[in-house]
């Protein structure tokens, strides 16, 4: 794949963006990151946690990668750079966030990175887009009011060719 060197195994990425154009910074991830085999469904999803801010468009991206956790964390905030991101509160509204979810095998618990990601199970936001690309990986979404809070919108274009 893309020159890690080990052999290539499934990893998941998050993403989310809720200000400026959404759909291109989420286009411009998915078509900047390496290995991508599928993307999901993009949805429109109310905000959970942090300060008022407006609605998120979020989908999963898996890769077939023998890039390691540590590379791929890189690659995201690479990739939230480029689309501007800038830091104010915690959970704030942002252009990008890129999160690895999960890495088939893996498991790391640094400061600075945590996988599988410690809060993608909460979340019915990476939940339900995870589980169209990886069921496997979900056995059930918290309760709620799913059907109005997370809404599909649509599949994304101009990335993968899919
Ligand atoms: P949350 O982690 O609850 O989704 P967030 O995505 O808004 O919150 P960020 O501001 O994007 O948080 O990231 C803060 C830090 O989290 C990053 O700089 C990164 O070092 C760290 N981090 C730890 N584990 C992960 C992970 N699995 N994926 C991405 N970042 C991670
Ligand atoms: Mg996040
Ligand atoms: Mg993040």
């Amino acid at each position: 794949m893309s020159g890690g060197g080990g052999p290539s195994r499934r990893a998941l990425l998050g993403l989310g963006s809720n200000v400026g154009d959404r759909w291109e910074h989420l286009r411009g991830a998915v078509a900047g990151m390496p290995d991508v085999v599928e993307v999901s469904t993009v949805y429109e999803t109310a905000p959970v946690g942090g300060p008022e801010q407006g609605p998120y468009l979020n989908c999963v991206v898996r890769l077939e990668t023998d890039l390691s956790p540590r590379v791929l964390l890189g690659l995201c905030r690479e990739r939230e750079m480029a689309a501007g991101r800038v830091r104010r509160v915690r959970w704030g509204p942002r252009t990008l966030d890129v999160d690895i979810l999960w890495v088939d095998g893996e498991s790391v618990d640094d400061e600075d990175l945590t996988v599988p990601h410690p809060r993608m199970y909460e979340r019915a936001f990476v939940l339900i887009p995870l589980r169209d690309v990886a069921p496997d990986l979900v056995d059930e979404i918290p309760g709620g009011s799913i059907v109005d809070d997370i809404v599909p919108v649509g599949p994304l274009v101009g990335t993968t060719g899919a």
